[in-house]
């Protein structure tokens, strides 16, 4: 018998791009490896320019120690690295990196470009180097300290370049590893820029002062510092004041040593501190800093470091909900509000003063019935069905959902629908309020169960997007302006959808780098709202910003309703509950929510016949 001999060791170069795959998944992390190398060089400035979100260009220079002619050659080896020499040294790192694996990997799948020069020599290096080859190394006149360019990202892994997303989207991704490092090292002076614009520029300052920098003025106010110290851990940060907690995860960071990190069970304790201050659907929002002994935990375990494993997780659990508990007392951060509280236990305390509230003036076409069978073509839909008289009815609930301590207490007056009253055989205008969360009303074919939120949703999304692309809102203008700060990126994604949201009834009589003063809002929105309402927009469109203007209309459109329509939990009067109906079965698609949820269902009399069999 032959035997055939076909094991082979895989050309350097090869396993360099194999390598790549798990460290290079996006321009961001080259972004992140060349940021943590300068770090690790002891740099205080560290300067990252992008072209084209880094598929052109990534070129980050520090000030840091640089390297020697050999060290500059050695440096895209694999496993070249400075940071450990022997097994022990990673049960005790100080460093970002030590793997010794970022350099040969991005030389591996880009044109790589590296000039540094060390204090001590006059002279410096540049080299270049593409797909593991170098192509020229000469010495160079430079300042102190490195700069390497990434130069046309995965040129030679066309497929991984094709999967790569918009713009926009990579952008998003170097601005969050960007805010990582900026974070954990505010002694540091950091600058951004994105083709040629200025994206951050951060000097050298405390943390609350990088953290004001980095997400905007207002966010000074928002911040309740935490701190505590016990012989196994030293616990640094802010969280944010419970009320500005976010339906979506807004800011969450933890640094360990230093390093950004993701841990679940960390998150859960800080969630668990935050405990009936804030709702459950909302994420509470926090900078933590944890000290440990770098022997006490294990950053290996994952290929991009994010992740890491305590020694003595239970301890540190219980440490930083105790300690962000603390603080949030301290800072007499009492329970605002018990949102989990059924409203109609609640006692009626606004019922007396609910005279004297004005409340709009709403039109409903009292003939008008969209459950009458003869009109003809599908159930619920088609022009036949008259659209009601826009009145100021969101004015109402929008002012109820979003300043709930205000909420009208109604109850439902039980005689009107009591048992023994006469009901009409053919259909019934009356409908019931369940739970504060459906509307029931009978209808021919059964009980027709309507979920107040998304159907709200329903008609808000199509009143939105009607005016973005056909008919011009009106809005009303306020008495003064509302200046509204906001960090950089986010400023920008308001320019991106000004036009859409001047349709909308926004009326912006400026627009600074990180500020913008609103003249007028849409009528159908508060003034106290209106910052929330463009936080949630801003959260909705830069998660991944649309390339084309349908897919932005409808986002646009989508998160407005959502943040606007009435909530579960809001008790709505007969004539809300009406109009609601019939604006619903005037839309276009009232079947489902513009997330695709059903708007409502009918349950048919057979379905409450087999109950009593
Ligand atoms: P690691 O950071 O894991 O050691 P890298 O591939 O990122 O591996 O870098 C390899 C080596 O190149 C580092 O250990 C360091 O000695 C050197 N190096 C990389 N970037 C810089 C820099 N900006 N300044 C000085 N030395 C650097
Ligand atoms: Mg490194």
């Amino acid at each position: 018998m032959i035997m055939i001999d076909i094991i082979q060791l895989l050309p350097d170069h090869v396993a360099n791009q194999i390598a790549a795959g798990e460290v290079v998944q996006r321009p961001a992390s080259v972004v992140k490896e060349l940021m943590e190398n300068a770090i690790d060089a002891e740099a205080t400035t560290i300067t990252v320019i992008i072209k084209d979100a880094g598929k052109t260009l990534i070129q980050v220079t520090d000030n840091g120690a640089g390297m020697s002619t050999t060290d500059a050659r050695l440096c895209f080896e694999r496993h070249a690295t400075s940071k450990i020499k022997k097994a022990e040294d990673l049960f005790n790192l100080h460093t970002k990196g030590f793997r010794g694996e970022a350099l040969a990997s991005i030389a591996a799948i880009a044109h790589v470009e590296l000039k540094t020069r060390q204090e001590e020599t006059d002279l410096g290096t540049h080299i270049t180097i593409e797909g593991s080859k170098v192509t020229s190394q000469e010495p160079a006149v430079l300042p102190k300290g490195t700069t390497i360019s990434v130069k046309n990202l995965f040129f030679n892994i066309p497929a991984r370049r094709n999967f790569l997303k918009s713009d926009a989207v990579e952008m998003r991704h170097i601005i969050d590893e960007f805010h990582r490092v900026a974070l954990a090292h505010p002694d540091i002076s950091f600058i951004l820029m994105h083709n040629g614009n200025d994206v951050f520029t951060l000097p050298s300052t405390n943390l609350r002062q990088r953290i004001v920098h980095i997400f905007g003025r207002r966010t000074d106010e928002k911040l309740v510092p935490v701190s505590e110290e016990t012989p196994i851990l030293k616990i640094n940060g802010f969280v944010l004041k419970p009320e500005y907690g976010k339906k979506s995860r807004g800011e969450q960071f933890f640094f360990v040593n230093n390093r950004f990190i993701r841990n679940s069970y960390l998150h859960h304790a800080v969630c668990a501190a935050f405990e009936g201050l804030i709702k459950t659907d909302v994420h509470p929002g926090y900078f933590i800093y944890l000290e440990v002994n770098p022997e006490s935990i294990d950053i290996n375990i994952h290929p991009t470091k994010t992740e890491i494993k305590f020694d003595d997780e239970h301890s540190i659990y219980a440490m930083l909900r105790a300690s962000i508990k603390h603080s949030l007392g301290q800072f007499n951060i009492a329970p605002v509000l018990d949102f989990q509280r059924q409203n109609e236990l609640d006692t009626p305390y606004e019922y007396s003063r609910k005279q004297s509230l004005s409340i709009p003036t709403i039109e409903v076409d009292r003939d008008f019935n969209p459950f009458k069978e003869d009109k003809g073509g599908g159930h619920f839909s088609g022009p036949s069905f008259k659209k009601v008289p826009s009145a100021t009815w969101e004015a109402l609930y929008t002012q109820q959902n979003f300043e709930r301590q205000e909420q009208r207490v109604e109850f439902e007056v039980p005689s009107k629908v009591g048992l023994f009253e006469q009901q009409p055989v053919e259909v019934n205008h009356r409908s019931f309020q369940f739970q504060n969360k459906y509307i029931l009303t009978p209808i021919k074919t059964g009980l027709m169960i309507i979920h107040q939120n998304f159907a709200h949703q329903r008609i808000l999304y199509e009143e939105f997007l009607k005016n973005i692309t056909v008919k011009e809102a009106i809005s009303q203008q306020l008495l003064f302006p509302l200046d509204l700060h906001f960090s950089r990126p986010d400023i920008r994604i308001i320019q991106k959808v000004k036009e859409q949201l001047e349709q909308i009834g926004f009326v912006f009589a400026n627009m600074e780098a990180d500020m913008v003063s609103i003249a007028g809002i849409p009528v159908m929105v508060i003034e106290s709202q209106v910052s929330t309402l463009l936080e949630h927009m801003i959260h909705a469109i830069s998660e991944e910003i649309p390339d084309d203007n349908f897919a932005l209309n409808d986002r646009l459109a989508k998160s407005l309703s959502e943040s606007m329509a009435v909530k579960s939990g809001v008790t709505l009067n007969e004539e809300e509950r009406e109009d609601l109906i019939n604006r619903l079965f005037a839309c276009k698609e009232p079947t489902v929510s513009p997330a695709n949820k059903p708007t409502f269902r009918v349950l048919e009399p057979e379905e409450f016949d087999k109950k009593f069999m």
